[in-house]
């Protein structure tokens, strides 16, 4: 009877109490595996890449980087000046000249010249012609470029050679005038620029020989030998073999004391030659 009492009690007893009182609850887990899934799944790196990719988007980032990019761009603004003239080059790029460099000229290197239209990169001062080996001084120096420094020399030589054979005498001195000039030909307002505004050109006045002699163009072209007309023209003739222009007195009213050398280009092909 007591047995069927007790059996009957154990029978009644409600299950939550039969459920707590079991050691090992399921629901304890549940939570922590649910915890550790939700942080697998939402991790901050993937949200921080989302921020920057969408941070440098116009819309949405205009509000605040609008006044930065503004003050970087003074042309946007309407009463800003024009901006500022490019700057320069680094270096000057200039070049060297090889009639300079092997002595067959004597003078130097000068800065660029750059005068409006006027002037050129690589620019020269020239004291004094090598030839026949000797050192002929300018009566003065002079500013020209490699090409005219190339030039001369073989030129000098000649002339000096043929008041050699024919004086027994040496060129001591050439007479020099107009070098580098930026003007127009023959002075004139308009027109065109003369070579003498790139340094291409050379006005000889005559030749101071070793005899004592001193040969002006004018009157010697058109003089007597005593004056020096041989070697004049002689120095013109052979001018028109190492020089493009050459005009002497025979030229025009402008070239009646001096005998004008360039190298100017003369037809297509740069072949022509000037020699009046
Ligand atoms: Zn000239």
């Amino acid at each position: 009877m007591l047995n069927r009492v007790l059996l009957l009690a154990l029978l009644l007893i409600p299950p939550a109490v039969a459920v707590a009182a079991n050691p090992v609850p399921l629901p304890r887990e549940r939570p922590a595996a649910g915890a550790q899934a939700t942080a697998e799944t939402t991790p901050l790196p993937r949200e921080r890449p989302s921020e920057m990719e969408s941070a440098p988007a116009p819309s949405s980032a205009a509000s605040s980087a609008e006044p930065a990019a503004s003050s970087a761009e003074p042309p946007s603004s309407p009463g800003e000046p024009p901006p500022a003239e490019p700057p320069k080059p680094p270096r000057d790029y200039q070049v060297a000249c090889p009639a300079l460099m092997q002595g067959k000229v004597e003078g130097k290197a000068l800065p660029p010249i750059h005068d409006g239209q006027c002037g050129l990169q690589s620019p020269l001062a020239i004291s004094a012609i090598a030839a026949n080996g000797r050192s002929i001084p300018l009566s003065t120096t002079i500013t020209t470029d490699c090409g005219m420094a190339t030039a001369l020399p073989d030129w000098v030589a000649e002339v000096d050679s043929f008041v050699f054979a024919r004086d027994k005498a040496r060129i001591d001195t050439i007479n020099v005038s107009t070098n580098y000039e930026c003007r127009n030909v023959d002075h004139a307002k308009a027109g065109n620029l003369s070579f003498h505004s790139f340094a291409d050109a050379l006005d000889i006045m005559g030749l101071t020989l070793s005899d004592g002699r001193k040969i002006s163009i004018a009157p010697g072209f058109n003089g007597t030998p005593e004056q020096g007309r041989d070697i004049l023209h002689f120095a013109r003739d052979a001018a028109c073999t190492h020089f493009m222009t050459v005009l002497s007195p025979d030229a025009d009213s402008f070239h009646q004391d001096n005998l004008h050398l360039d190298l100017a280009c003369h037809g297509k092909q740069c072949v022509t030659r000037l020699c009046q």
